[in-house]
């Protein structure tokens, strides 16, 4: 039998927090965690619209103690087969990579045209049904190709507790629905992801240095206070991690983004939390999401087949 001693300290250190910093929840807390995809939302431009103060939310966001990392990349440089990740800058690919953590051809998507449904079992959503039931998933766009949501999605259809699509460029839906699932799913642990075709809508249409190309980020902007007020609302807005980037970038000046330029390959992304992207000893790319996600969650990273890319939360020790 243990002294009382040792039993004492056994029992202080189970009453000690496992690693955790600044505000992320220690393993074993209710996660809640809210990824938001502005498609098409080119990094300099995003950049300098947070520089002119014309993404207030955002900006908010990033100063009250999250972070802003300018340095994540489609992980590729020519967007062919072996080089890196090895898929093109389209949103298909981009958006089953965001969902899996691989690249091409263990995505099953190298570009929207060349794009199958995911493979079994190796979406984000159910991984994590499989870690835990109770986790509460939902995908909810405003983008619609004939490779996204359909078929990339399929098969994790029933793994996904909330799945909504529509055109609604304005992305004033996505935010609805969003809020909605927030309402409903408050008490349990969730993974929402608010993916928003706007940008991608309008820099098609009329370029990306037009007015609607800003206007659209604007609103998408708004629609990212509403979801923060909500969680204030709530009193969430502690617990509740939010990352938001995009899937791809935009060529200056131009209407398409497939080129595979730096302006198409350059990302972004911010967290309401500094912690959940802080590791930037890490490489940050398109496929260090599900890994980081899955950090967050307490979920082993240790998946089959093994992700290519490390987690981007800095852990405390
Ligand atoms: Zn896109
Ligand atoms: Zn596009």
């Amino acid at each position: 039998m243990r002294s009382k001693a040792a039993r004492a300290v056994m029992v202080f250190l189970a009453l000690l927090p496992g690693p955790a910093l600044a505000g992320l929840p220690s393993p074993g807390r209710l996660v809640q965690v809210i990824v938001v995809v502005w498609d098409g939302a080119q990094r300099n431009h995003v950049q300098e619209m947070l520089d002119s103060h014309a993404l207030p939310n955002l900006e908010a966001m990033i100063g009250n103690g999250g972070l802003w990392r300018a340095d994540m990349v489609i992980h590729t440089t020519a967007c062919e087969v072996g080089d890196g990740d090895g898929y093109t800058t389209m949103t298909c690919p981009a958006m089953a990579a965001l969902v899996t953590g691989y690249g091409y051809p263990l995505n099953h998507c190298y570009s929207n045209g060349r794009c199958g449904t995911l493979a079994d079992g190796t979406s984000i959503f159910e991984r994590m049904k499989t870690f835990d039931p109770d986790i509460r998933t939902g995908m909810i766009t405003s983008h619609s190709l004939t490779c996204w949501p359909s078929p990339v999605l399929d098969a994790a259809a029933e793994a996904l507790d909330v799945q909504y699509h529509d055109l609604d460029v304005s992305g004033n839906s996505t935010t609805i629905r969003g809020l909605q699932f927030v309402d409903a799913y408050r008490r349990d642990p969730f993974l929402l992801v608010l993916h928003y075709g706007g940008p991608d809508f309008q820099g098609h249409s009329r370029g990306e240095n037009s007015e609607q190309y800003d206007t659209i980020l604007m609103v998408n902007d708004g629609g990212l206070g509403r979801i923060r007020a909500r969680l204030a609302d709530l009193g969430m807005a502690r617990s509740t991690i939010l990352l938001v980037t995009a899937d791809h970038g935009f060529e200056e000046g131009a209407k398409n983004h497939v080129g595979c330029l730096d302006d198409d390959r350059n990302l972004w992304i911010a967290s309401s939390r500094a912690a959940a992207i802080g590791n930037l000893a890490a490489p940050a790319w398109q496929t260090s999401m599900a890994p980081t996600i899955f950090d967050l969650f307490g979920m082993s990273k240790d998946v089959l087949p093994p992700f290519g890319a490390e987690s981007l939360v800095l852990w405390e020790n």
